[in-house]
């Protein structure tokens, strides 16, 4: 490394550089990995802004990991570039880019206690003491555990252990944080609760996140935006609400939410036109009278129904349609539902705005909107 090149080994404190640097927090190019024959990342171009809290989703084995460890430095791309804020750090070891990585399984040191942990890379890096001191307990304040540094992560919940991992992460002041499914191993109550945590810890240190989850509602809950791997590719980059709203593909309307296609004859017949049409169950309405006529911008179909879920909150029909076809349909649970089970095998109207049914591609990557 030449000396004008600012190694990340010693970063100045956050206020100093605001602006240094320019470009996205991360730029991704044509970035592809293969292990031997397996090729886990296929050609991934991507910018994350300097801020954001970024999710990657995707079904296991679909290469988030392997994105993440491409701009963490763990392993090198084979082809296509990595940057960060404006700068190509495609082929520099992990210590020389301005990241941390927080993993699902904590990795702390067992024998030193909560503040030893935190202060641990700053000790390597030879901060003084009193200073290291200083910045640990800052880091711990900002995770909410100041009260519990002496304790060993023995004696610690796997929140509590989850936290210690993100104050190690964040005493080192990073640009860019890294978390690959850092709440994967907690239950479900205290995942929920973590994840508003976590995204109020990351608007008060203004740090970009990168999120690694295969769980659609802790990526729609916590993101500003999110990018929805399949198979080494990303189809679709969206806010939240763009990408359960407006899928782009029939792979990404299955996998965040509930798929429900109409494609084939059934399309022909209920839209209007041939190709996949994606609808959310909450958007359709069911009706017993089946002579109502449909209001205006409304599209409706008739069918049976094959089942119906009691969900406490909520209630699931499934509706075989008399033009070909299953869709799912979701109400609020208002009055007792009661005799929402004798529904099954009735006939019904399904109704919903025209807007709500939308055309999606079959395949990977291109988009009909
Ligand atoms: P995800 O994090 O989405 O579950 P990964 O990035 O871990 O996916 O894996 C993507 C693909 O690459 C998978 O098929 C996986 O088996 C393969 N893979 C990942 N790391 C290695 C490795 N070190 N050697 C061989 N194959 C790997
Ligand atoms: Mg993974």
């Amino acid at each position: 490394m030449s000396p004008n090149q600012a190694p990340s080994v010693a970063p100045a404190p956050a206020g100093d550089r605001e602006d240094a640097g320019t470009g996205p927090a991360v730029r991704l190019r044509a970035l592809r990995k293969s292990f031997g024959a397996v090729t886990a990342v296929d050609g991934i171009d991507l910018d994350i802004a300097r801020g954001e809290f970024f999710s990657m989703l995707g079904p296991s084995g679909s290469g988030k990991t392997t994105v993440l460890r491409m701009i963490a430095g763990f392993e090198l791309p084979t082809s296509g570039t990595v940057e960060l804020a404006g700068r190509d750090v495609s082929r520099l070891a992990p210590f020389q880019r301005d990241v941390n990585t927080v993993f699902q399984d904590y990795a702390l040191f067992p024998h030193m206690n909560v503040i030893g942990n935190v202060e641990y890379g700053l000790r390597v890096k030879r901060v003084p003491r009193a200073r290291r001191r200083e910045r640990a307990l800052e880091a711990l304040r900002t995770v909410r555990l100041q009260e519990l540094a002496q304790r060993k992560p023995g004696q610690l919940s796997g929140g509590q252990r989850q936290r210690v991992a993100l104050a190690r992460a964040l005493v080192n002041r990073p640009r860019v944080l890294l978390l690959d499914e850092p709440l994967g191993a907690l239950d479900l109550k205290l995942r929920q609760a973590m994840q508003i945590e976590l995204k109020q810890i990351q608007r008060e240190v203004g740090i970009t996140f990168v999120f690694v989850t295969h769980d659609q509602d802790e990526a729609l809950t916590m993101s500003d935006r999110i990018a929805v791997f399949n198979d080494g590719l990303i189809e679709q980059v969206g806010t939240p609400a763009e990408v359960y709203e407006r899928p782009a593909s029939a792979f990404v309307a299955g996998f965040v939410g509930t798929s429900n296609l109409l494609s084939g004859r059934g399309a022909e017949q209920v839209i209007g036109s041939r190709g996949v049409y994606s609808i959310r169950p909450e958007k359709i309405r069911v009706d017993t009278d089946l002579a109502v006529p449909a209001r205006d911008g409304e599209t409706g179909a008739t069918g049976t129904v094959t089942g119906v879920v009691y969900a406490g909150a909520t209630v699931r029909y499934e509706v075989a349609l008399d033009a070909g076809g299953q869709l799912s349909v979701v109400r609020q649970n208002e009055g007792t539902a009661a005799g929402a089970p004798a529904l099954e095998g009735s006939r019904v109207r399904l109704v919903w705005r025209q807007e709500h049914s939308f055309r999606v591609s079959e395949g990977s990557g291109e988009t009909h909107r």
